[in-house]
């Protein structure tokens, strides 16, 4: 147990109320008033014109990949920079996960790697917008329309974030959302698909529901899936997006805070890419080495200090190595990469001891 953690759920608003409205009421299981409540308001607060919710996000992604028509034999590119889900993802329906490398500065999704990679088979590219930055949709958008692809943007920790004016999410085919206990705003375990096109949406509830044939009782026309979220989450869920915004701006100003505070460190932060506004989900730094990584993980563990190394570059693990590629940037950043934490209400104090301990391990160097 680390005395400061790198993640918190805020539970403060509405949502005891709203849970003990599903308890009083026995509306429990995935029927129930949140769910609707909380999908409308979702999609209202993205600008998009349809959201289903769903158990987490990574049968969002699942769902989104078959609702897209991806299959087997289909090439998805995917940044090796990213969480396992996003590849697990494409796996699941049967498609090959072809990697791309990342940018040096912004640690997105590069589209001059993506250009590289596309082939005869490929059919979608899956960005992932990490850490609550964007990728540069304008270049993505410009590299699906050229070749044909679908883009499916997988916005599990962006949101909030926009992009020229829009919110994530909204630029392609589909995108999916997580709301797990370290994400932005949460429901426990649960996610969310937007799509662009009702019938795409239609596609992604019928298979999330078993595939229930629509004009016929327990008469089921696909193999679908129980992928449902529940009436409690979506309470939780519904009361979390009543104050968004405020999540929001407190995430900036300790984003701020951390920037300002560790300006004369070597630490390096994630650049932003023209045209977004983050959302700040994981304040995260690069050490100047590789070298110096764990130990000042290791530095701030001994002062109670929770952090995490960002990702492992997914193309290094056992079932997708295939030892044949190198990803020098995102190996690089992998390498150096450390989430401080960014709950949104961590104390002041805590943010003292935090950027001092790291302040002392490079004067102590
Ligand atoms: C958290 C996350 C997911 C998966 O979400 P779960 O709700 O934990 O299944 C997918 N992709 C990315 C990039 C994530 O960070």
């Amino acid at each position: 147990m680390y005395r400061i953690p790198v993640y918190q759920p805020d539970l403060s608003g509405r949502e005891r109320e709203y849970v003990l409205d599903c308890i009083d009421s026995t509306w429990i299981s995935s029927k129930g008033r949140f769910l609707g409540e909380f999908e409308q308001a979702f999609a209202n607060w993205t600008g998009s014109p349809h959201a289903a919710a769903v158990s987490n996000g990574t049968v969002a992604l699942h769902l989104a990949l078959l609702a897209a028509g991806i299959g087997p034999g289909d090439e998805v590119l995917v940044p090796t920079l990213t969480y396992v889900a996003s590849v697990n993802a494409i796996r699941y329906v049967g498609a090959t996960p072809v990697f791309v490398d990342s940018l040096a500065d912004t640690w997105q999704l590069s589209s001059a790697s993506l250009l590289d990679h596309v082939g005869p088979r490929t059919r979608a590219v899956l960005a992932v917008h990490l850490y609550g930055g964007s990728c540069d949709l304008h270049a993505l958008a410009a590299v699906c329309e050229q070749h044909g692809l679908v883009l499916i943007e997988d916005c599990a920790e962006a949101i909030g974030t926009r992009y020229q004016g829009a919110h994530v999410g909204t630029f392609g085919l589909l995108s999916t959302f997580s709301f797990f206990g370290n994400k932005t705003i949460t429901t426990g375990e649960g996610g969310m698909v937007l799509s662009r096109l009702a019938d795409v949406d239609e596609r992604v509830r019928h298979l999330r529901g078993q595939g229930l044939a629509p004009d016929r009782e327990y008469w089921h026309d696909v193999v679908g899936y129980n992928y449902r979220m529940t009436n409690i989450c979506a309470a939780i869920g519904a009361a979390q997006l009543e104050r968004i915004d405020s999540i929001l701006e407190m995430k900036r100003r300790l984003a701020d805070a951390y920037r300002q505070r560790l300006a004369d460190t070597p630490l390096t932060f994630q650049a932003q890419t023209t045209g977004e506004e983050p959302s700040y989900w994981m304040v995260t730094v690069l050490t100047p080495t590789a070298e110096l990584r764990d130990p000042l993980r290791t530095h701030l563990a001994e002062a109670g200090v929770e952090t995490r190394p960002i990702f492992h570059p997914v193309h290094t693990m056992p079932m997708y190595r295939s030892g044949e590629e190198a990803f020098p940037i995102a190996t690089d950043i992998a390498a150096r990469g450390i989430n401080l934490p960014s709950w949104h209400r961590l104390p002041d104090d805590a943010l003292d001891t935090i950027c001092d301990h790291i302040r002392k391990f490079f004067s102590a160097r």
